[in-house]
């Protein structure tokens, strides 16, 4: 499981101040996550990845079967965009003890820096960048989104258009 990047033991102020990341499949551009952050793999500082506690629903898949790596023995399953295919990440599906007592922020849905595209999360003010201390728990995050994108079909309608003969 990851640490959050500059994240010190014990020290979960900083990661207060993280920012909130979306992210984007980098082959579809279909939207993998809402609420990102950015972390390292405590086992290899060298790769970086995102992490979440939850994707939006629909977002991912589920491919294949749990699996350990030499890391750990959290037990881990891949991810694919639900759109198309490629895989983006793993889901930890069962932590293992020396991970939940050391090093966890919660998240257990990660992704491959290198498969997706990140974008700053802003504000409800649209001015300023979302930071993990402000960010709504996540059902009421869910169905702000899902609000959002009940409104996004009301400003862009399908108006039945009338053929001029
Ligand atoms: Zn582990
Ligand atoms: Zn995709």
């Amino acid at each position: 499981m990851p640490l959050p990047e500059n994240m010190p033991y014990n020290q979960t102020q900083t990661f207060f101040h993280k920012p909130v990341v979306k992210l984007e499949c980098r082959h579809c551009m279909n939207i993998l996550c809402w609420r990102g952050m950015r972390a390292i793999l405590l086992a290899d500082t060298s790769i970086e990845l995102y992490s979440t506690d939850l994707p939006p629903p629909n977002a991912v898949e589920m491919s294949g079967d749990d699996y350990c790596t030499s890391n750990c023995a959290c037990h881990i399953r891949d991810s694919v965009c639900a759109r198309c295919g490629n895989q983006v990440g793993y889901h930890v599906t069962l932590p293992c003890r020396n991970c939940m007592d050391s090093c966890n922020n919660g998240h257990f849905w990660m992704f491959h820096a290198v498969e997706c595209k990140e974008v700053e999360r802003m504000d409800d003010s649209g001015q300023k960048h979302l930071i993990w201390g402000k960010l709504p728990p996540t059902h009421e995050d869910l169905q702000k989104l899902k609000e959002k994108l009940s409104k996004n079909r009301s400003i862009f309608p399908l108006y039945p258009v009338e053929c001029i003969r």
